[in-house]
């Protein structure tokens, strides 16, 4: 299959082959044909003639080469080339889904920290209420004893006087 993305269209004239000094073609719809250019491993960069209408539905299975056939040393290069270039593609896939597991496990990791430093916070409310509770409790039996000290002085006292009366 050729790929979309890879069509083009040129008449070159630094080709100096029999090939560029032919008519060019027309295609089974009357349409003069494009040159195109094969991706294939197989055909690798090798141009050729094909529908005007490729790509949309108006098309027809008109093909004929452009350039002649390269020496296999030629296609042999190309086909390691494009190779390679799948190899890094799937590389790069890879470290693409690696980089977004990293970005993922950041994303926790900083939710976690969040939710930690709440807790923390939690917490440190809840000493500092437990802290009030237990000085407003102090203060009320210092308040208490002040009052059983005085109400003991005042029967003392009571007593005393009553003592000295009789
Ligand atoms: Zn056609």
């Amino acid at each position: 299959m050729l790929r979309h993305g890879a069509i083009t269209r040129e008449r070159s004239s630094s080709v100096s082959s029999s090939f560029v000094d032919a008519p060019t073609p027309r295609c089974h719809c009357g349409v003069t044909s494009p040159i195109r250019i094969a991706w294939r491993c197989d055909y690798s960069s090798r141009r050729f003639y094909g529908c005007s209408g490729y790509g949309t539905s108006r098309k027809c299975s008109f093909f004929q080469w452009y350039d002649p056939e390269p020496p296999a040393r030629y296609s042999d290069v190309i086909r390691r080339l494009l190779e390679r270039n799948e190899c890094i593609r799937s590389e790069n896939t890879e470290l693409k889904k690696t980089r977004q597991e990293l970005l993922d496990e950041l994303r926790r990791l900083q939710q976690s920290v969040h939710e930690t430093r709440a807790e923390l916070e939690a917490a440190a409310a809840a000493s500092t209420t437990m802290e009030d509770h237990m000085l407003a409790s102090v203060a009320a039996t210092r308040r208490r004893g002040v009052v059983i000290i005085v109400l003991i002085s005042v029967i003392v006292l009571l007593v005393f006087f009553s003592d000295r009366s009789r």
